[in-house]
């Protein structure tokens, strides 16, 4: 872990997170700045930057994970597609944002830079958090 690392914070326990998914070795919660309603980041629970260095394995699991979440979204919000992409500019810890699209534009640096100075809505963030966990355990 690396205490100064924000994802490691959550995995940890130590930071709060709307959480909706949980494997040994992968940990899925709402983005608290959402670009869409239901966006969610799956990332491994060892802390490691950049995807591409993973261990075989935690990749396989946090894109397996990535997969799932996408269907779930895709079924509770009905997008007409559902976004995965990696950057980390922000975090540096691996995250797959998980994001219900409705246009090209809801994927641009303006959109990105609007959510980082958005405030959370954390009523709406919960709710979303509790739909999407219900319907995570509900279908397997
Ligand atoms: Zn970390």
């Amino acid at each position: 872990m690396d205490e100064s690392c924000m994802f490691c914070r959550i995995v940890a326990g130590a930071a709060p997170a709307h959480q909706v998914f949980e494997s040994d070795d992968v940990l899925a919660f709402m983005d608290h700045r959402p670009l869409n309603p239901g966006h969610v980041l799956v990332i491994p629970k060892w802390h490691e930057p950049d995807l591409h260095r993973l261990d075989e394995d935690i990749y396989l699991a946090v894109m397996k994970t990535s997969k799932r979440l996408a269907e779930v979204l895709a079924e509770l919000f009905e997008p007409p597609k559902v976004g995965l992409f990696v950057i980390g500019f922000h975090v540096p810890h691996v995250h797959v944002h998980v994001v219900p699209l409705y246009s090209i534009d809801d994927f641009t640096a303006d959109a990105i830079q609007l959510a980082m100075r958005t405030r959370p809505d954390q009523g709406a963030l919960a709710e979303t958090c509790r739909r999407v966990r219900d319907y995570v355990s509900k279908a397997g």
